[in-house]
């Protein structure tokens, strides 16, 4: 049978995932096609992956600069390629009838949106934005079904999940899953005292042990939100409660998750920390590519450690699972108080341990007030989340 070519969108392809996503489709031209790219403002790199990849489109979700990057294709030759700006240009490209696949990439609550637009088109949407999941869970799960979208997680805990769940996976509890467990390198603030915490700096925040990662997941990893994010992330995703999702430290990231079933087995899948493999499966599901991955060396890896996660020095965990249990708006924000307090401790402005502070005072004072019913009341609460996170950081500044 002759293959048909995948069309892709790539959300945010000048990122860590984008440039991941865009070295697996380089090892299969004959099944991927690049169709759109999109970036914030990184033009030399945008415009170096159009010479590559020839997308029909591409878009700047900064629309200051988009006169300079018609001219940079202009003089490289690229001037076909359709240079586009803006929230709507970033909406068009994911939800184009001509585009089959849509990679999520983009950081923060700025990825909702456009993915939102491909839930709702039908595309095969491939997610790494897990901010989207943890704003608008409901509203986006909704969309899939609506729309007929077929969701595969890239984030590598849940993708690990879905590939250790039955397919097709349906009823949890009909299909005997008695609870996933999420795993955690535990960043690398792992042995970190409160008082070394609180003098951590962004340099080290950043320095992740086992994975490379953009600056804001990075800060995260270091906190523990991400994992809390992604407790949240699981719970839309596989429809469960929070009781049924647990936490395990697994500094090796060697187990990316495990589900865990009424008859006491637990299925796990391994591999190297590399976002190519979650991110070659969702691009072949339900078949298998190269994801130029190298084999996992057990002995070499040689032991598996597991530990419990400390919410004491790491309160942030603890607060995705109160969100969680406030319900409503309380998620969408938590995660935009974190992103207000990682920007601002990547800034050099607030020290480490204000990130959890913050992230506890904005959902406690804010989120009461609005419900999450809708994207404009998500919206809305995004924005005053923001507000009184910046001016609590104001009066945090050092
Ligand atoms: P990154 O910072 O490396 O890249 C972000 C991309 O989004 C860039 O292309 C950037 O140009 C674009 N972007 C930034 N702000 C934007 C805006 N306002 N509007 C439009 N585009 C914008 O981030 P990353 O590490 O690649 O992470 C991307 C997403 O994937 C995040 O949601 C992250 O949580 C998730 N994720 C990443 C990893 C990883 O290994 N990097 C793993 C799991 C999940
Ligand atoms: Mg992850």
């Amino acid at each position: 049978m002759p293959l048909t070519l995948q069309r892709l969108t790539i959300l945010g392809s000048t990122g860590s995932i984008g440039l991941s996503t865009l070295d697996v489709v380089a090892r299969h031209p004959e099944k991927y096609r690049v169709y759109a790219l999109s970036a914030h403002s990184q033009l030399e790199k945008l415009v170096e992956q159009c010479l590559q990849y020839r997308p029909r489109y591409v878009v700047l979700a900064d629309p200051s600069r988009l006169l300079e990057l018609r001219e940079r294709l202009s003089v490289a030759g690229l001037a076909d390629i359709e240079a586009l700006a803006g929230q709507e240009a970033l909406e068009y490209i994911a939800s184009h009838t001509e585009v089959d696949t849509v990679m999520a990439a983009i950081v923060g609550a700025a990825g909702m949106r456009p993915t939102l637009a491909a839930a709702r088109a039908g595309k095969r949407v491939l997610l790494a934005n897990k901010e989207t999941l943890v704003m608008a869970g409901r509203l986006f799960m909704d969309a899939v079904r609506e729309g007929g979208a077929t969701l595969l997680p890239i984030d590598s805990e849940h993708n690990a999940i879905y590939q250790c769940l039955p397919q097709p996976f349906g009823d949890s509890a009909d299909q005997g899953v008695r609870r996933i467990l999420l795993t955690a390198s535990g960043g690398p603030f792992r042995g970190y005292t409160p008082k070394q915490l609180a003098a951590a700096t962004p340099e080290q925040a950043v320095k992740h042990p086992n994975w490379s990662m953009g600056r804001k997941i990075s800060v995260d990893s270091a906190s523990l939100m991400n994992k809390g994010l992604e407790v949240i992330e699981a719970r839309w995703l596989f429809d469960l409660p929070a009781e049924r999702i647990s936490v395990v430290v697994h500094p090796q990231s060697v187990i990316h998750s495990m589900v865990e079933y009424i008859d006491g087995s637990v299925l796990a899948q391994l591999g190297n920390p590399d976002m190519r493999t979650p991110i070659a499966y969702g691009l072949a599901w339900p078949e298998r590519i190269d994801a130029g991955v190298t084999a996992l060396d057990l002995f070499q890896i040689a032991r598996l450690d597991f530990e419990q996660p400390d919410t004491e020095r790491f309160p942030c965990l603890a607060l995705a699972f109160e969100a969680l249990a406030l319900g409503g708006a309380a998620p969408a924000v938590l995660n935009a108080a974190n992103e207000e307090a990682v920007a601002a401790f990547l800034d050099g402005k607030v020290g480490f341990a204000d990130i959890a502070k913050v992230n506890a005072a904005t959902m406690r004072q804010v989120a009461v007030d609005f419900d999450a019913n809708s994207l404009e009341s998500l919206t809305a609460a995004d924005a005053a989340a923001r507000r009184f996170a910046v001016d609590w950081l104001a009066d945090a500044v050092r």
